[in-house]
């Protein structure tokens, strides 16, 4: 069978399973399966596949049919100004996320060699595109998941910053390393119990420990303020992503532990997702 056939029939398996974007997701789990680029595949569409792409194909296929996110099935997300490796270990990069960057960089147009700690890394999209636009920051990244740490090395190796970042595996509570000029977090906030009624198959294939805020959604969220207040210099910078309906709370949580409100942001959904605060 051809390039060309086998998208065309993997797209139709796709849309009977009410897939959208039936076609261009086949044609990106061709690239996967072939290992080449969607110009190779373009370019090649009447060349035959052996049967091992052919297989491989199929499988990636039917894994869509179920619902696996096509980050996963590539293992890449593109974030920021990057392309990331990510697995089923790691949430896969949110477009809203990308606010924190975009904060950051208004907020350090002339700040030079500054630490930047980023709790709950994941994939490292967060701090790992910070380094890479600011290449004179230094940044230091934990996660409770040794895997999703491992996976930051990967990233911070790709992008050619790994010498400006360490990495370690830690629980928020037990991390006590250096002070800060800046920290970012996209803690778990979503409730324990709606975690199930989230958009199709993120409860299904994203990891349950990078979106369960415990039973007010807040759990983590009061771990995260708490640390960086204490690790944070005075006058440090503290950007922070939120659920839609936790501003007012996550804001008196932050006043509590010593912080000024600078400015709260709306995702491009128009939802209150991001908290920037300086520490006094
Ligand atoms: N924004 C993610 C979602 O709605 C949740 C991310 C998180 O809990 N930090 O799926």
């Amino acid at each position: 069978m051809n390039i060309n056939l086998a998208i065309k029939i993997g797209a139709k398996f796709l849309r009977n399973k009410f897939i959208l974007n039936s076609y261009l997701d086949s044609e990106i789990l061709m690239t996967r399966a072939v290992n080449k680029d969607k110009k190779y595949i373009l370019l090649n569409l009447d060349k035959n596949l052996n049967k091992m792409e052919l297989a491989k194909f199929n499988k990636l296929i039917l894994k869509r049919c179920q619902g696996n996110p096509i980050a996963y099935l590539t293992n890449k997300k593109f974030f920021w100004n990057s392309e990331f490796f990510v697995t089923s270990d790691t949430l896969i990069p949110r477009p809203d996320t990308e606010l924190i960057v975009e904060n950051v960089l208004n907020l350090t147009k002339h700040k030079n060699k500054i630490n930047v700690l980023d709790i709950g890394i994941g994939s490292g999209c967060i701090l790992l595109s910070i380094l890479k636009e600011r290449t004179n920051f230094y940044g230091t990244g934990i996660d409770i998941s040794k895997k999703c740490i491992n996976i930051s090395k990967i990233n911070a190796i790709n992008l050619n910053v790994s010498s400006r970042v360490k990495l370690y595996k830690s629980d928020v509570d037990k991390f006590n390393l250096g002070k800060y000029d800046l920290v970012v977090s996209n803690p778990p906030y979503i409730k324990k119990y709606v975690i199930k009624y989230l958009e199709r198959n993120v409860a299904k294939f994203e990891p349950k420990i990078a979106l369960d805020g415990g039973l007010d959604g807040l759990s983590e969220i009061r771990r995260t303020i708490k640390k960086t207040s204490e690790l944070i210099k005075k006058k440090g910078i503290f950007i922070l992503e939120i659920g839609f309906n936790q501003k007012n709370n996550v804001i008196k949580i932050l006043k509590n532990e010593g912080f000024y409100i600078n400015s709260t942001q709306k995702d491009l959904g128009n939802n209150d997702r991001c908290i920037v605060s300086t520490k006094i």
